[in-house]
């Protein structure tokens, strides 16, 4: 599943996880979600060896462990990414990406509010002059 979603910490650490990913997942609310901290991610899934448990909530929101929360330097407000790899939810530290290809290099944020890449960028000049032309 080629998801890369950012969403926004709470005030109590939780996360909402997408509804795309739950229902590709088959995550029902009160499904129990094991959570394992490595590579500066955190991997969530249905039937990995449990380090530690969450239950995801009626709005499709899991808390996220404190200590882990800590380890990544995230907190209230915080963004996070999350995708889904193999059957895993995966969330990391947001890292600003393009917001028209996702690349997260040659990134300019100096026209529009959103990042973009030089490469996207480029693409939209050329193809604004085309406009203009025709
Ligand atoms: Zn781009």
């Amino acid at each position: 599943m080629n998801l890369n979603i950012m969403r926004k910490i709470d005030e109590l650490g939780r996360v909402v996880l997408p509804i795309q990913i739950r229902e590709f997942l088959n995550i029902e609310t009160g499904a129990t979600l094991c959570i394992t901290f490595e590579n500066g991610e955190l991997h969530l899934s249905k039937d990995r060896k449990p380090t530690m448990l969450r239950k995801v909530d009626e709005l499709g929101r899991v808390v996220l462990p404190v200590e882990a929360l800590r380890a990544l330097n995230l907190r209230e407000k915080s963004i996070v990414n999350i995708r889904c790899v193999d059957n895993e939810i995966v969330v990391r530290p947001s890292v600003p990406t393009c917001c028209i290809c996702g690349s997260e290099e040659g990134l300019n944020t100096s026209l529009f509010e959103r990042p973009i890449c030089e490469k996207c960028l480029a693409k939209a000049r050329q193809s604004s002059e085309v406009s203009k032309v025709s």
